[in-house]
């Protein structure tokens, strides 16, 4: 695993650059790590409650944490059979990624849509994500963590997030025929619903949208 020719090791967020940073201004930024230099906060609410925001501002963040997932999308999460020797994917999932951050904005998990892998219709990025960071706190409210995803959540996905209660949604491509955060539905802004996360659409939208699209190809 340690020695995957693209990507780095998902083990290891601090030790690999993100496979497709393209943008000089990412040149030298590891996801988890502040970004060099002096860039400010941007807009109201900025800090969003974070505890160690760094020199990030909001925007900048979620573009890192995209980048992470976007990474994770590709390669798979360490440790669940995706990357073969080659680094490549062993199988047709649709390459689909989340990470979930906590209220310190570390990193505690990552999931892969492996659908096609397990043959189990419930395993899209955003339930595996949400599973193993709820394994790793020991408890299944998720409040203060965000999630980033990749592509507009599903009705399921969307459903389990506020289940989770967590706090923030990040995710990048719009999803026109299935999206359920704004595109077909708006679960997680329904204001019959008690708990409503803050969501943060299309960050790195083109980039989400060029990898699927590559796969689709
Ligand atoms: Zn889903």
């Amino acid at each position: 695993m340690r020695s995957e020719p693209a990507g780095g090791d998902p083990l290891l967020p601090s030790g690999g650059e993100p496979a497709d940073a393209t943008d000089p201004a990412f040149e030298t930024v590891r996801p988890g790590q502040p970004t060099p230099g002096r860039i400010g906060r941007v807009g109201p609410g900025a800090d969003e409650g974070l505890a160690d925001p760094g020199d990030l501002g909001r925007r900048q963040r979620h573009e890192l944490w995209m980048r992470r997932a976007l990474e994770v999308a590709v390669t798979g999460p360490a440790g669940a059979g995706v990357a073969d020797e080659a680094g490549g994917t062993t199988v047709d999932d649709v390459p689909v990624g989340a990470v979930v951050y906590g209220p310190d904005g570390a990193e505690l998990a990552t999931g892969r849509n492996e659908r096609e892998l397990t043959g189990d219709p419930t395993a899209h990025a955003e339930v595996l994500a949400l599973r193993r960071a709820a394994e790793r706190l020991g408890r299944w409210r998720l409040d203060g963590c965000t999630l980033v995803v990749t592509l507009e959540p599903c009705t399921m996905c969307a459903g389990a997030l506020a289940l989770a209660r967590v706090s923030t949604v990040v995710f990048g491509a719009w999803e026109p025929k299935t999206g359920a955060v704004g595109s077909l539905w708006d679960v997680l802004r329904d204001r019959r619903l008690n708990h409503r996360p803050e969501v943060y659409s299309g960050v790195l939208e083109n980039e989400s949208a060029a990898l699927l699209r590559a796969f689709f190809r």
